[in-house]
């Protein structure tokens, strides 16, 4: 293979690592890019039941209930026990108690190991003898013989040493027997110098002292030489090329709680100290790999069966001394066979890989009521069947090709390496166990139908035999002998390699120029692929969030549907439970009542006599009353009389009272009217005084006025006298009396009246005459 070729091929496959969905779905895409995948063949993967018998505990506590039916080879019925959840929530409505599934086959609790072997594994081991990959895997709960048909027990042993003994007698002398070709990463071998070959004989020595000498005994049916046969006639490069030689390595490896261990390594004996952890990691063609594995050449069935025990044993080691549970692990049991030309110093011809994986117990982890590690551990393990579960429905549902559909097999260690065999790398095959348990049932159609999601993926699996992809071939430094560039490794086109340094001191300047030239191209082409690889890991980057989160709300979305669940199923019980509480209530109350209104006949009789004589009884009061009723009537005519007269009585009396009123009325009126006529004249005659007064006061002021004249006259009277004194001495003759007003005052004041005219008032009071007497009143 030329550089160029590899570099095409490079990119196709990396192509289908970046996507996976493209390995199946997108596989137009792939085949137009290479020739070598026109002729790929399709087929449903292949999905195995097998049916354990019932135990005789098992037996004997009630467990065999009859769910299990098998309708024929392939389809199997489960019916639903009474006490199973599933019975309880149809009961309810929900869902079925009868669920028919179809598989690829289906071996019963009579079926005996080498029937099994033979009705699942014939096809995958040859084709596997001839170069192609394939993969196996068993799922199932806890205790349903997962284990028991990988592995089988010393004297009937499962699937694997019976796959071991068709690829040794296939292999039958032609092995090549040095140890100095290995697997190395993904698809490559290397080549051990004589000192490794050494270190790699004193392991195994030491791997096999570890181990007692009460080993499984290979197991060579007379149905593993007849697959045998078939073999040899599948095989397109057998015939006519004897030459052709072979070496089988294994290697044991578990993934525990989403970590890598290898089964193979000396199980720490420090107390405290851990198990190292392996990593997974990409060759170049984008396969994912456990680094650092130990791989063990094998030479027999019997050597890999130790290979075997030796692995379980460390796996139980786990168990007790790290508190792990074997049951929780997926342990993976790997053969790669090297088909190598014919010769001392061969060379490899191809690589051929299968893997027999044993799953944890799918039973899911509120069951175990794990708390603080024990959760984590039950968590990732079902993290890792869930990644399987999502990865089988995302399969499934690519297939159609109007949707594309994320196939999550990076979430996972498992998947991960399970990723090429669903891509188109080899075969892959799925066995069902199950027990027919009535405790376990739930469980149980959990697996059927997870199986039956997985029945319906389409595998697409490239044609592939050993000549298909010559693997390289490595020194013990790392370095490809065989192909592209003696200087470069491996691991170089996974690491950045460093250029060796040189002295430049005897390198002429022209050199010098040529190697500036060659080290820019490289400076260039090398920041190119840089760049292209951090788009790719910045892709892959997004991609694992996306991963994340949809893990994540799924999870969740799973969590609240179980809860949902749980919950109404409680609410239902409570309702339940409340319905009959009200029912024995009403009974209770009702046979209570019952039992108080309880009358024996004769009291019965005689109550019943009673009420009819208080009828009677009241029949003839009624009848009395309605003649009372008449009396009273007549009665009534007489009283009637006497009230008329009465009320005529009162009637003359009210007049009377009428008359009377209005008299006093009357009276009043007259009473009102003379106090009026009298404040009328009180008022006048109070006026009339006023002015009399005023009068008095102004005869009064007269007549102080008259006493000052009438002095002042008597003045001059005197005057005058005096004066008449002196003239009568000269006249004796009399005076002549004065008229006027003057000498009428006189008069009156005096009250020595001569001959007067002055007016006499009523009062007796001289005043000024008036020309109008007073107003009478
Ligand atoms: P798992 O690995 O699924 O937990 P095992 O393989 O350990 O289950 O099987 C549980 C028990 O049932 C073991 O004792 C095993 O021997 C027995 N058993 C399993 N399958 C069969 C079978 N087909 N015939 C008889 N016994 C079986
Ligand atoms: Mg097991």
């Amino acid at each position: 293979m030329d550089t160029r070729d590899d570099s095409a091929m490079l990119s196709t496959e990396q192509s289908s690592l970046l996507d996976p969905t493209m390995c199946i779905a997108g596989t137009d895409t792939i085949a137009s890019d290479s020739s070598v995948l026109s002729t790929e063949a399709s087929h449903p993967l292949k999905v195995y039941l097998r049916v354990r018998p019932f135990s005789k505990a098992e037996l004997s506590n009630n467990e065999s209930q009859d769910c299990v039916t098998f309708e024929n080879s392939e389809i199997v019925s489960l019916r639903a026990p009474k006490d199973s959840s599933t019975m309880k929530n149809c009961e309810r409505g929900i869902g079925q108690s009868v669920h028919k599934f179809t598989f690829t086959k289906i071996f019963g609790e009579d079926t005996t190991q080498a029937e099994f072997f033979e009705g699942t594994m014939k096809d995958l081991v040859v084709s596997f003898a001839n170069g192609q990959n394939g993969l196996v895997f068993t799922y199932g709960v806890t205790n349903a013989g997962k284990t028991f048909t990988i592995q089988g027990t010393p004297k009937d042993g499962g699937i694997l040493p019976r796959s071991l003994d068709v690829v040794f007698d296939h292999i039958r002398g032609r092995q090549y027997v040095k140890m100095n070709l290995k697997p190395y990463l993904g698809n490559d071998v290397m080549k051990l110098d004589p000192a490794q070959v050494k270190q790699e004989e004193s392991m195994k020595a030491s791997l096999f002292s570890s181990l007692k000498e009460d080993g499984m005994k290979a197991v060579v049916s007379s149905s593993n030489l007849r697959s045998l046969a078939a073999c040899e006639e599948a095989s397109p490069d057998h015939a006519g090329n004897e030459q052709n030689q072979f070496s089988a390595w294994v290697s044991f490896f578990e993934i525990y709680n989403e970590y890598v261990y290898d089964l193979l390594d000396q199980f720490p004996t420090a107390k405290n100290q851990k198990r190292p952890a392996l990593k997974i990691c990409d060759d170049q063609l984008g396969t994912s790999y456990v680094k650092d594995l130990k791989w063990f050449n094998i030479t027999s069935t019997e050597e890999a069966c130790k290979i075997l025990q030796i692995g379980n044993k460390n796996r139980s080691l786990a168990s007790t001394k790290m508190n792990q549970q074997s049951s929780r692990s997926h342990s993976i049991f790997t053969i790669r066979l090297l088909k190598l030309n014919h010769g001392d110093d061969p060379g490899v011809l191809g690589v051929s890989e299968m893997s027999l994986c044993d799953l944890a117990g799918s039973e899911r982890c509120n069951k175990t009521q794990t708390v603080g590690d024990r959760l984590k551990e039950a968590g990732n393990i079902n993290n890792s069947l869930l990644i399987l579960g999502k990865c089988i429905a995302g399969l499934k549902q690519s297939q159609n090709p109007k949707k594309t559909n994320y196939v999550p097999f990076r979430e996972s260690k498992l998947t991960r390496l399970f990723q090429p065999f669903f891509c188109g790398k080899g075969k892959a095959c799925m066995i069902v166990n199950i027990n027919q348990c009535a405790s376990t049932y739930d469980e149980t159609l959990h697996v059927m139908k997870f199986s039956a999601v997985a029945k319906q993926v389409v595998q697409t699996i490239q044609p592939r035999n050993f000549d298909f992809m010559s693997p390289r071939i490595v020194g013990k430094d790392g370095k490809i002998i065989t192909e592209i560039d003696a200087n470069m490794s491996v691991e170089d086109l996974l690491s950045e390699d460093e250029d060796e340094e040189l002295d430049i001191s005897v390198v002429s300047a022209e050199d010098l120029l040529k190697k500036i030239e060659e080290l820019k191209e490289k400076l260039m082409s090398e920041r190119q692929s840089k760049l292209l690889l951090e788009m790719q890991i910045r892709k892959e980057m997004g991609e694992a969030m996306y991963q994340q989160m949809v893990h994540l709300d799924e999870t969740w979305s799973k969590r609240f549907e179980d809860y949902q669940e749980t919950t109404e199923e409680q609410l239902e019980n409570r309702l339940e439970m409340y319905k009959k509480a009200i029912k024995n209530h009403a009974y209770r109350q009702a046979m209570e009542e019952l039992e108080e209104d309880y009358v024996p006949l004769e009291e019965f009789q005689a109550e019943q006599d009673k009420v009819e004589e208080r009828d009677r009884r009241i029949e003839e009061l009624e009848i009395a009353l309605g003649l009372l009723k008449q009396s009273g009537d007549n009665e009534a005519d007489s009283t009637s009389g006497v009230l008329d007269a009465l009320t005529k009585r009162c009637q003359d009396k009210e007049k009377i009272i009428i008359g009377l009123k209005v008299q006093i009325q009357n009276i009043r009126d007259e009473a009102d009217f003379d106090r009026r006529r009298l404040t009328e004249e009180n008022n006048m005659l109070k006026q009339h005084l006023k002015i009399k007064e005023q009068e008095n006061q102004g005869l009064r002021s007269l007549t102080e006025r008259t006493i000052q004249l009438e002095a002042s006259v008597a003045e001059r009277q005197e005057k005058l006298d005096e004066s008449k004194k002196h003239v009568s001495a000269v006249d004796i003759s009399e005076p002549k009396p004065k008229k006027g007003l003057f000498s009428s005052l006189k008069n009156t004041m005096t009250g020595t009246p001569k001959k007067s005219k002055s007016v006499e008032t009523p009062g007796g009071a001289t005043g000024l005459a008036r020309k109008k007497p007073l107003a009478r009143k």
